[in-house]
């Protein structure tokens, strides 16, 4: 089994770079691969296999759709990949994935990088210990948010969104049009199913965290019933170009970085003996 080495920043493949071999398939003369294939040993079983770049002098460690392993539990699956994170000394997190859209400002193939969330897939098992107190106020890093729009807009993207909720479910099936009804009357901009229980653990480990999502579909009820043949096209279609936003950012990244709060919401819990 490896051991763990220390790395900078973190990226969590989802749905929208699933097709590609990240990074090598962007041809980016700033990357060097240094290993593939990393199994890590952890409390909470194997982790998924992971892959460490090189960028501008930075190690990036990253791993895709961690949660979507048979026989794993998504809980498992998330505190695998985040125990591997901390052992890393990772302090910074990119996600991306899809999402399907509520607000009529969205659009199908829109780029959105939410600034907060609303969590209803209730999981309460998913801390990787009982340390700390986490105040979720700017859940999504409001530093590395920036540097994403910016990667985004300069990508040639049209739309892209700088803000915007997020609710979460659980899945695996997507919402019932009450459902999304509901979700539409609490607020939320769209609906997708991996912000959390990612969100909290990064934050656990003292990690910024940030994501960006396609738009891949209309949530149900918001429009006419989408086509399957063309969410399948969508899925798939952006995957280069968000690749290379994330590419884009973490290069920037390693450039300058604006000061954020991330680390001084972890707090000691009080709730210890
Ligand atoms: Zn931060």
């Amino acid at each position: 089994m490896e051991i763990i080495p220390q790395c900078d920043w973190a990226v969590i493949g989802g749905s929208s770079t699933f097709s590609l071999a990240f990074p090598e398939d962007l041809g980016s003369k700033e990357t060097r691969m240094v290993e593939e294939g990393l199994i890590f040993e952890t409390p909470f079983g194997q982790s998924p296999p992971m892959k460490i770049f090189e960028l501008k002098g930075k190690k990036v460690i990253t791993c895709k759709m961690h949660g979507w392993r048979k026989g794993v539990s998504w809980a498992s699956a998330s505190r695998q990949v985040f125990w591997a994170f901390r052992e890393a000394g990772i302090k910074k997190i990119i996600s991306e994935g899809g999402v399907g859209c509520i607000s009529p400002e969205l659009k199908v193939r829109d780029l959105v990088i939410p600034d907060d969330y609303i969590d209803f897939s209730l999981r309460r098992d998913v801390s990787l210990s009982d340390d700390y107190l986490l105040i979720m106020r700017d859940p999504l890093c409001p530093a590395l948010r920036a540097l994403l729009v910016k990667a985004a807009r300069q990508s040639g993207s049209s739309r892209v969104h700088d803000g915007g909720i997020c609710a979460v479910t659980d899945g695996r099936h997507f919402e019932s049009r009450a459902e999304v009804l509901m979700l539409s009357n609490l607020g939320a901009d769209m609906v997708g199913q991996s912000l959390a229980p990612e969100v909290y653990l990064a934050r656990e480990i003292g990690a910024c965290y940030v994501g960006i999502y396609q738009v891949v579909n209309y949530a149900e009820g918001i429009k006419d019933e989408w086509d399957y043949e063309a969410f399948r096209e969508i899925f798939y279609a952006e995957a280069k170009r968000i690749g290379a936003i994330i590419l884009k950012t973490l290069s920037s990244l390693s450039d300058f970085l604006p000061p954020c709060s991330c680390q001084s919401l972890r707090k000691p819990t009080l709730l210890k003996e």
